[in-house]
């Protein structure tokens, strides 16, 4: 909760000098706390009923039960109206980090290499990840079953080859966002009819700054019109990835997902480029690694699949994930086999989870219950102060306080994107758009496809829902149907951005061009009524043509404005009258026009400006 202050208080201050002119200083006692803390876990810190603490807050304007949090600088205020010095405590670092291992340089045991396969949309991921688990034996013998659970393994000459099996990028945002690298090889897929566009340089730029191992598979070689050349021509000029046939350095492999052909081939490539690494993991002692995938199923909780990077995990073991923790009830892995340890480089999936924790948290075992409570709460503390921070970032308070000033018209809209990467890079992009007169407004956002809430949101804010990368189910397009909300839905970031900005610009006052047609002089008035005045003159320059709008001029003052409406030559009709001319004029005007007030004709037109 972070509510402002309403107004100072200052009455215990008073209280407080009173007392100490009566009775001897006594020193004011300090209380360290966090820069979030519980009302309840406030009082018993001072030492006072929290009733005080919660009687002090509503003074200020702040209405608060015990169980809610305040943040550092109302306790600080809070405090000091109570007669305490209220001061931040230091971070605890090893409750809320993740312990990271790093081997020293030959030690622990080769593990095996993780991929992550990317690329641009239909270029066929899913098919390669679904034909490359075709290859497995160990399919059969599950019974053909094949779960979805984020991760799978392959075998290929007696070495394991583990495999995220969730396309996208959300591997490659997971390591930016816990500093980790969870996978060692990128498989990029780029259709041999299609070639390199925005999504694989994407993936390409996700895969190097992740100190990845890039392995190209150029797929669909089976189609007519295919042309894996051109594919290799554009990734050495574009994206400077030059085969190793051609003398350069990436290992590029033909394949097709749909006939199989080169699967193997690129197997023994990852392989390949995973020797190279030496990929060595601890395998034994307390397991950690990252949270790969996660979802409820009734009867059994939060279910997470988990990617076991160092140690052993084992059924029974107690592990901090995120901000929530478990003790691991079960233990399967991906052909859903109940199993008794999973080592380095496996993917898992545990039960007994508190709550289901996010992708790409880290998780890591910890000895006792205690232990792996009080660390997730201190992550849980964590993200609050992360978040808190992040609305202080974007600047909301600024924005809206101009808004209600009425300077800035704002254009709502909810955000969701795929991963975290995609979001945040929108989110600054969105926030950079406008200028002083409109804005976006980021009323909500998150990551995942597009839901019920989203759309209640969106509704009740009247906001527009865009989603970048993701998607929604029938239900939901009704949902927003029925409650007129508009959801536009983008695989490319410039695209979304270039309708915002276009879609701002509409919000914009059109700009308006006056072009002045022409100048008379009025040589005399023939009749004035409170809205009209019928004179005439001689035009100095341009024309006077009707209809157009009139400036009335005396010496070098602008004394008025009117619009003519009828143009006469000699007692007769005429639409304009020319340079040197003589002619009547109707104008409709509140100011009286005298002779010798000079008159300039102009027209307006509106123009949409743009951002
Ligand atoms: P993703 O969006 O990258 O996951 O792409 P998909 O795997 O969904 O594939 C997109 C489309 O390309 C689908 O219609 C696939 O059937 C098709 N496709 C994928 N791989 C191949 C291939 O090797 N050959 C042919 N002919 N079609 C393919």
């Amino acid at each position: 909760m972070r509510r402002p202050i309403s107004a100072p208080h200052t009455t215990n201050q008073t209280k407080e000098v009173k007392m100490a002119e009566t009775e001897t200083v006594s020193e004011i006692q300090s209380v360290e706390i966090a820069p979030v803390v519980g009302v309840g876990a406030f009082a018993e810190k001072l030492g006072i009923p929290v009733t005080s603490v919660i009687a002090e807050l509503m003074k200020n304007g702040v209405m608060a039960t015990i169980n809610e949090q305040i943040d550092f600088d109302t306790a600080a205020i809070i405090g000091a109206d109570l007669g305490f010095e209220v001061i931040v405590e230091k971070a605890e670092p090893t409750s809320a980090a993740t312990p990271k291992v790093k081997l020293p340089q030959g030690e622990g045991t080769v593990r095996p290499p993780v991929v992550a396969v990317m690329g641009h949309v239909d270029h066929g991921k899913t098919s390669l990840l679904d034909a490359i688990r075709d290859t497995d034996v160990a399919k059969a013998e599950a019974g053909g079953i094949t779960q979805h659970i984020g991760a799978y393994q392959v075998k290929r000459n007696d070495r394991w080859i583990t495999f995220l099996d969730t396309p996208g990028h959300e591997a490659f945002s997971a390591i930016r966002a816990h500093g980790a690298r969870l996978t060692d090889v990128a498989i990029i897929v780029v259709a041999a009819d299609d070639g390199v566009k925005p999504q694989t340089k994407e993936a390409v730029r996700y895969a190097q700054e992740a100190g990845n191992h890039i392995v190209i598979a150029i797929n669909k070689t089976d189609k007519t019109g295919s042309d894996p050349n051109r594919v290799r021509q554009e990734l050495s000029e574009q994206l400077e990835l030059v085969p190793e046939e051609w003398g350069g350095s990436t290992v590029m492999v033909d394949v097709s997902a749909k006939s199989g052909d080169g699967i193997e081939k690129l197997l023994d490539m990852v392989l390949l480029v995973a020797d190279v690494e030496d990929l060595r993991a601890r395998p034994a002692g307390p397991s950690e690694g990252v949270i790969i995938e996660t979802h409820l199923e009734t009867g059994r909780g939060a279910v997470a699949t988990v990617l076991v990077q160092n140690g052993v995990l084992k059924p029974g073991d107690f592990v901090v994930a995120g901000d929530t923790y478990a003790k691991v009830r079960s233990l399967e892995d991906w052909r859903g086999k109940r199993i008794k340890r999973a080592d380095p480089g496996m993917p898992a999936v545990i039960t007994g989870l508190k709550s289901a924790p996010a992708f790409g948290d880290a998780y890591y075992a910890v000895e006792n219950e205690r232990q792996a409570r009080d660390r997730s709460v201190a992550n849980q503390r964590q993200a609050s102060i992360k978040s808190m921070t992040k609305v202080k970032k974007i600047g909301i308070d600024e924005l809206s306080s101009a808004i209600a000033a009425g300077r800035v018209q704002e254009l709502n809209v909810v955000v969701k994107a795929d991963v975290q990467g995609s979001l945040e890079s929108l989110l600054d992009s969105l926030n950079a758009l406008g200028n002083d007169e409109v804005a976006m407004k980021v009323v909500s956002s998150g990551i995942g496809d597009i839901n019920e809430s989203d759309v209640a949101f969106a509704a009740t804010s009247g906001a527009l829902l865009l989603g970048f990368n993701v998607s929604l189910t029938t239900k939901v397009k009704q949902l927003a149907t029925h409650e007129k909300v508009q959801i536009r839905l983008y695989r490319v970031i410039y695209e979304l951005l270039d309708d915002m900005r276009s879609g701002l610009s509409q919000m914009l006052k059109p700009e308006i061009i006056e072009t002045v047609i022409g100048e008379l002089k009025v040589l005399g008035v023939f009749r004035t009524t409170k809205t009209l005045v019928i004179c005439g003159g001689e035009v100095l320059s341009g024309k006077a043509s009707a209809p157009s709008q009139v400036r009335i001029k005396r010496g070098k003052e602008v004394v008025g404005a009117g619009t003519l409406t009828g143009v006469q030559k000699e007692q007769n009709k005429v639409s304009e009258a020319v340079e040197g001319e003589q002619c009547g004029l109707n104008i409709n005007t509140t100011t009286a026009i005298e002779v010798n007030d000079r008159l300039e004709f102009f027209t307006t037109e509106e123009r949409q400006r743009s951002l």
